[in-house]
């Protein structure tokens, strides 16, 4: 897919993304976005990505390109 992005060295998929994020297996994921945001721990690129991760639920998440720094908007 051509939406595939570069995150901590490593080619990951919408999916994969959510899933690094959420530190659960996803069931679905739009496709990758770039934030409009710097990380606030590195200063790198930072990714947003909307996914639901029950049938029930959907949670935007961004994610460090460069380390291990990530967020939902969950409340
Ligand atoms: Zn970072």
């Amino acid at each position: 897919m051509s939406d595939n992005r570069v995150v901590q060295g490593r080619m990951v998929t919408p999916e994969r993304l959510a899933e690094l994020i959420e530190d659960e297996s996803v069931i679905d994921a739009e496709p990758i976005r770039d934030a409009e945001q710097r990380c606030p721990d590195c200063g790198g690129d930072v990714l947003e990505v909307g996914y639901m991760p029950s049938a029930l639920e959907f949670v935007t998440g961004w994610k460090c390109q460069e380390c291990d720094w990530n967020d939902t908007d969950r409340e």
